[in-house]
């Protein structure tokens, strides 16, 4: 069976949790541990494998004759998928966003390599979403592909989510802290905490879907009050960044040695901080942040932007 090609190419054990011993942890009486699912492999980084097996595993299952997805010229999704998709053994194709650029960008040059066939759609109709019709009329090859959602969202990306917290021996936390775009991994996080967790996604977009809108009749009004959606530090919006966060990535490196991207854990990371100096932690918070990888995603900046 391929997906097992995939999944010893993952080697969960790589995934570490590292403590931040920083003064402000000392000053506000609060523990704060890092998931380091940038570490699961270098290329199909963090959540994004979480969110793509059980898809992978349905087409391998119904023998499909390839996979289809979509997103944008430096998605961390697109690489994980053209990767993840070339280990199992099944052909992978992309509907990319915007123009066909006369060079490609170096997400899309390795997914190329990868044996990923690209097909690009321009604004506004990448905008307005496909159907399996739309899809396949993009190029008639897709047909019978499997049609896996923008970033690994939908039901068997959640189930795969769900999984996450299962990398966390001893789960005693008190407040765990994710990135949020299509807020999959969040609701993942959510059914699988505990009944004392309290689940804080920050969003990285200015506007996130409601979870309640992103998978309906899924998450009980019990786990709906654990939940909170911080909207306070998304940066301007989606892939948008001020010298405020490169600056703070920056420090974050050289004092923890914690590598983070632009898009989404570097505004995560801001957030704990900045949370964490207001008080919103209360003394004696153990707090889990999941560091859903993404560092690909770097190379969008001119060199020598960030220090690592
Ligand atoms: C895609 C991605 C997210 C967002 O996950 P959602 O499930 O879409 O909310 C967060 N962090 C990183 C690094 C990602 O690549």
């Amino acid at each position: 069976m391929p997906l097992h090609n995939v999944l010893s190419a993952i080697d969960e054990s790589k995934v570490l949790l590292q403590s931040l011993h920083d003064p402000l942890c000392t000053t506000k009486q609060i523990g704060l541990d890092v998931l380091r699912l940038d570490l699961l492999h270098p290329v199909i980084s963090g959540n994004k494998w979480f969110k793509l097996k059980y898809y992978l595993q349905d087409a391998l299952l119904e023998e499909k004759p390839g996979v289809v997805t979509f997103g944008g010229p430096y998605s961390n999704h697109i690489a994980a998928t053209a990767c993840a998709a070339a280990l199992a053994g099944i052909p992978s194709a992309a509907i990319i966003r915007g123009e066909q650029p006369p060079h490609l960008s170096p997400t899309l040059q390795d997914a190329e390599q990868a044996g990923m066939h690209l097909e690009f759609v321009a604004r506004p109709r990448y905008d307005t979403g496909f159907d399996r019709d739309g899809v396949y009329s993009i190029n008639p090859l897709f047909q019978n592909y499997a049609i896996i959602p923008a970033g690994g969202a939908g039901p068997r990306g959640l189930a795969g989510a769900t999984e996450i917290l299962n990398l966390v021996t001893g789960n005693t936390y008190t407040h765990i802290l994710c990135a949020v775009g299509t807020a999959t991994m969040a609701t993942g996080l959510l059914l699988a905490s505990n009944i004392d967790q309290h689940i804080i996604g920050v969003s990285v977009v200015k506007q996130p879907q409601a979870l309640a809108t992103m998978f309906p009749n899924t998450i009980p009004a019990e786990m709906m009050s654990r939940f909170t959606m911080n909207t306070d530090y998304h940066f301007g919006g989606y892939a948008r960044k001020t010298n405020t966060l490169i600056n703070f990535m920056n420090v974050l490196y050289m004092q923890h040695q914690l590598p983070t991207d632009f898009v989404y854990t570097g505004k995560l990371l801001f957030a704990v901080f900045d949370l964490a100096a207001t008080d919103f932690f209360p003394p004696s918070a153990k707090i889990l942040v999941v560091h859903s990888g993404g560092l690909q995603g770097n190379r969008s900046l001119p060199p020598g932007v960030l220090k690592f």
